[in-house]
């Protein structure tokens, strides 16, 4: 996994809110969010699960101001997750790989969780800007997601919402 894709954590996070029915609303819907990502996995409690939720907030408003232009506030935000959970480089050679860099997995599942998807955002902002995140203008879609961030501001997160809605 390279760095880099850690902010996918971020995206995967803040769309579990969905309109119709919350996909992060106990401990068995955490844990089946952190299913894919075996390295975030260990023992979660429901402080943990207010943990994710308020970190999904707080990642769902970084994104927010970035889609709205307000550069200053989505840069705050980031950098006020990275203050609050640091990150632990770590060399890792699991799974008969060659040597790369990982993060830690000491540390609660949030705060690991937190400090991947901030780190990764980071890396996607220095690379791409704040152009590449991006709120749905879908009326009914609540989703974020990560675009490349060159040529024309993408607007939606799925083809299938660009078409719902009528957009390019
Ligand atoms: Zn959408």
């Amino acid at each position: 996994m390279d760095l880099v894709s850690y902010a996918d954590l971020a995206v995967e996070l803040v769309n579990t809110r969905e309109p119709a029915v919350d996909a992060l609303r106990d401990l068995d819907t955490l844990r089946s969010l952190l299913l894919i990502r075996p390295h975030l996995m260990g023992r979660v409690t429901s402080r943990d699960l207010e943990a994710m939720r308020q970190l999904r907030h707080d990642l769902r408003s970084v994104f927010e101001a970035a889609a709205a232009g307000a550069v200053d506030r989505a840069a705050d935000g980031v950098n006020q997750l990275l203050l609050r959970h640091p990150i632990h480089p770590a060399l890792s050679n699991h799974d008969g790989q060659e040597w790369h860099l990982h993060l830690s997995e000491d540390g609660s599942v949030p705060d690991r969780y937190a400090a991947g998807a901030a780190m990764g955002l980071s890396l996607v902002v220095g690379a791409r800007g704040f152009r590449a995140l991006g709120v749905c203008a879908a009326d009914d879609c609540d989703n974020v997601f990560l675009a490349d961030g060159s040529g024309k501001r993408r607007r939606y997160c799925s083809p299938a919402c660009r078409k719902r809605s009528g957009g390019q």
